[in-house]
């Protein structure tokens, strides 16, 4: 792992973790404080200049992994940010609140279960009115549960890794919709399982697929509104995703070492696509799915 400035021209095989994980296992949702080792989230390291002044942007899953690095991104870039997190990762969203705060912004938690119509309803309701507004939604949040044999997959997992990953997009657009002015830009996160589906995550897998057809279906009929949707798909990156049940235990040494790269990303690797995709400067993009995998690409 390199010491240098994440600006500096480096080998990418190294410029992040690169050994080994250790199996380790939490709860879900989990906690990205009690890694190990603890993810890269760019706390320490993302640098704005202004590219998002003045915005407002709802992260979803913003408390930890990539959530957490588009939020500290947005922050840094010189936007005010609405968190939404589970409760129990309150002691995470709060790491990313003083981080939030750090920069001189806004930032208010709005902690609840994205699987609930009603709550996605309130939380764009609250984010509109705590913020002002909202310019930008980075909606990250997913639920993922490695499991071996289909007839595993129990009916409630499946419902809910559907709330959670596929109908929340729904509920959260009609709500937010009617609100945003023309420049303002959604951001969904599908994953490399869209288009190369493990074989233990078939209920996952599918949701990534559909997260794709909803986002580049609505990025057409909201164009004409000169709002933006488009897709980030990563490949694999240590989260506490993947230490909460969304990997097998056994998978997890290897985590990303048969990517070309030969490692897992870390989430700071995805702050600057993020922050592209929210800005101006991505202002002919829309419907689009970039693949953040480490060389294992997209179809
Ligand atoms: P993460 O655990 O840090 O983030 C997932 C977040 O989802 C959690 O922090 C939690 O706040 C939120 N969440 C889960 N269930 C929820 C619910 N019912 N209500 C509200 N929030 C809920 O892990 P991450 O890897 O940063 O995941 C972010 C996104 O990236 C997910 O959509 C995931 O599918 C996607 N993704 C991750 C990888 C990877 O390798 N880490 C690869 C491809 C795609
Ligand atoms: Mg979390």
């Amino acid at each position: 792992m390199s010491s240098k400035d994440i600006h500096d021209m480096q080998d990418p095989r190294h410029q992040f973790y690169d050994g080994k994980y250790e199996k380790q296992q939490q709860e879900a949702p989990g906690l990205q404080s009690d890694m190990a080792p603890v993810p890269d989230s760019g706390e320490k390291s993302y640098k704005g200049c202004n590219r998002l002044a003045g915005r407002k942007a709802l992260v979803t899953g913003g408390d930890s992994g990539i959530g957490r690095a588009a939020a500290i991104a947005y922050a840094r870039e010189g936007a005010d940010i609405a968190l939404n997190y589970l409760p129990e990762e309150q002691s995470d969203a709060e790491e990313v609140a003083r981080l939030v705060e750090a920069e001189g912004r806004n930032i208010v938690l709005l902690p609840g279960d994205l699987s609930d119509e009603e709550f996605c309803k309130n939380l764009i309701h609250d984010a509109l009115e705590k913020l002002g507004g909202l310019d930008i939604l980075a909606l990250v949040a997913g639920k993922q549960v490695a499991t071996e044999d289909i007839q595993d997959i129990t009916t409630e997992q499946l419902v809910k890794t559907f709330e959670v990953n596929v109908f929340s997009l729904f509920w959260i657009a009609k709500a937010v919709l009617p609100h945003l002015k023309p420049g303002a830009s959604i951001i969904t996160c599908s994953s490399i399982q869209a288009y190369q589906p493990g074989k233990n995550l078939i209920d996952y897998a599918s949701t990534k697929a559909a997260i794709i057809a909803f986002s580049r279906a609505l990025a057409k009929q909201v164009a004409s509104k000169g709002i933006r949707v488009n897709v980030v798909a990563p490949g694999p990156v240590w989260t506490p995703l993947q230490v909460t049940g969304g990997q097998l235990q056994e998978h997890l040494p290897e985590f990303g070492q048969k990517t070309p790269l030969e490692r897992a990303g870390q989430p700071v690797e995805l702050s600057g696509l993020y922050v592209f995709l929210a800005s101006q400067e991505s202002s002919f993009i829309t419907a689009e799915v970039f693949g953040v995998t480490g060389g294992m690409h997209l179809a």
